[in-house]
């Protein structure tokens, strides 16, 4: 099994974190997948997460409820800190060093993002998670995980979802639906598969990086996808 790749970015949405709850974070969840990380940056992996805030608070939920959009965006995001702190709690109870990165600054819990350092942290063998996504309202932590492995050099984006790749119809209504190996971005964007978001995809496509989406509920995923392991779907050029 090769260390195909150098460097990398991880998506992790926040329902990633929940199991099986309803709400909220399972810390039982969070060390089975701080777990395989470990693995993977043992072997000499650069890895960088972007972690989602679904489990908590998402803008688009608040807005449809009557909250301004962008104050509800600003509490998602900051919903993302606290699943990235607990991220590097677990990590750090492993013995794998970590920094969080925020993109609005809280200092006194995190460092503020900056690129060089982000970088700087990763070449020392820390795991960088980066919270409170881009910064900006109207945006989504997919694209912040394309927008961050841009800006680091990532070589590829990790994206963990709940389905083992991308279907050409629903598994679950259709039993002869095929999961597809590999997928261009443009076929992605035009038959908005909603892998990613689009904003997200067309970042990965501009800047040539591709999209891994494969299954984090099956045990050892996490450590199989970053070591190369062709499992999923690669949405690339
Ligand atoms: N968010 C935002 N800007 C960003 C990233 C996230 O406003 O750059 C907000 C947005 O409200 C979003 C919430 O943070 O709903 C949580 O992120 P997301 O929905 O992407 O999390 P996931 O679906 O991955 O759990």
């Amino acid at each position: 099994m090769g260390n195909t790749y150098r460097r990398v970015l991880l998506k992790l949405s926040g329902e990633a974190l929940m199991g099986d709850l309803s709400y909220g974070i399972d810390p039982a969840v969070v060390d089975a997948i701080c777990a395989e990380i470990k693995d993977v940056v043992n072997t000499g992996v650069e890895v960088a997460v972007v972690v989602g805030g679904g489990n908590i608070f998402r803008g688009i939920k608040g807005a449809a409820a009557g909250m301004d959009r962008a104050t509800a965006d600003y509490i998602g995001m900051i919903a993302t800190v606290m699943n990235a702190m607990t991220l590097q709690d677990s990590l750090e109870r492993k013995g794998v060093q970590t920094r969080v990165l925020t993109a609005i600054e809280m200092q006194e819990v995190a460092e503020p993002y900056i690129r060089r350092r982000a970088i700087r942290h990763l070449e020392k063998g820390r795991v960088v998670i980066f919270g409170a996504g881009s910064g900006n309202p109207f945006f989504t932590t997919d694209t912040t995980a394309a927008l961050r492995a841009a800006e680091i050099s990532a070589e590829v984006v990790f994206k963990a979802t709940k389905v083992d790749g991308i279907y050409d119809a629903d598994p679950k209504v259709n039993p002869d639906a095929r999961r597809f190996q590999t997928l261009t971005y443009s076929y992605a964007l035009e038959k908005d598969l909603r892998v990613m978001d689009g904003t997200a995809i067309a970042l990965c496509k501009d800047n040539n990086i591709p999209i891994m989406v494969f299954n984090l509920a099956v045990e050892g995923n996490i450590r199989r996808a970053l070591m190369g392991e062709p499992i999923g779907t690669l949405v690339g050029g």
